[in-house]
């Protein structure tokens, strides 16, 4: 990773707590930075989880949403951890929550406002205060990546590993379903609670699925909550032009 640290750095937040969380949501992130940067080489870019282990108490089942006095101390430390990212000269947060909603209805989605008023302005207010002249700028680099109903509603995408899994489990009642979303993948977006109801994996293979030929392309093109992030990243001029730096030093001769 040395020597290429200046390119760019990803912080990966995730309110999913589970082993695989962090892995699952950067695999996808490569995904859509292929889609953004084709060319990209995903192994120059510093991928970094959030650290401050009281600050991953209010990301987890999104905490910060609490009223609860106990946990705005973890609240504030979250917030100053994004805030410490996008101060950096390269620094760039990537945050995944829930839509849990249909993507039909993505615009009532109760986490994303939320998020709006409690982490977005006193993180604006935080890199104001020490950047004022870049606040725009700087402000573009936090992206959220909103599944809708949830993750699995992405990761289940990946309908021939999902069936290679599900036989593998012994089940094989699946397949159809998956069949079903493979024809029609924006429908997938709809359906509420997908971990909870459909496949027999849950999301005991989360981590698999996200990293053995996602099949993004396919995914985007469905134009619905995935498609929704992959977008939403092209809104960072600062993100694109960081992601075509990665190959741009790839003349390096070998020593
Ligand atoms: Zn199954």
């Amino acid at each position: 990773m040395s020597g290429y640290t200046n390119t760019l750095s990803v912080m990966v937040l995730t309110e999913d707590s589970g082993a695989g969380a962090y892995d699952t949501v950067r695999a996808l992130v490569k995904e859509m930075f292929k889609l953004l940067v084709p060319a990209v080489w995903t192994h120059r870019i510093d991928f970094k989880p959030l650290e401050d282990e009281s600050a991953r108490r209010a990301m987890h089942a999104n905490l910060w949403k609490s009223n609860n006095p106990l946990d705005e101390r973890n609240r504030r430390l979250l917030i100053r951890s994004i805030i410490t990212e996008l101060l950096k000269p390269h620094g760039f947060v990537l945050y995944h929550i829930d839509g849990d909603k249909p993507w039909s209805r993505h615009e009532s989605s109760e986490n994303v406002r939320e998020f709006l008023t409690r982490m977005r302005s006193p993180i604006e207010a935080g890199v104001r205060s020490q950047l004022p002249a870049e606040v725009e700028t700087r402000m573009k680099r936090l992206r959220l990546l909103v599944p809708f109903y949830s993750i699995e509603a992405w990761l289940y995408q990946h309908t021939r590993e999902a069936w290679q899994l599900c036989a593998e489990e012994g089940c094989g009642r699946c397949h159809t379903q998956l069949g079903d979303w493979e024809k029609n993948r924006a429908s997938l977006d709809e359906v509420t609670q997908p971990k909870e109801t459909t496949l027999c994996l849950k999301d005991k293979h989360n981590a698999r699925l996200a990293s053995s030929g996602f099949p993004a392309r396919q995914v985007y093109e469905a134009e619905a909550s995935f498609t929704g992030a992959v977008d939403g990243l092209l809104e960072c001029d600062e993100l694109t032009a960081a992601l075509e730096r990665t190959c741009a030093t790839s003349f390096t001769p070998s020593p």
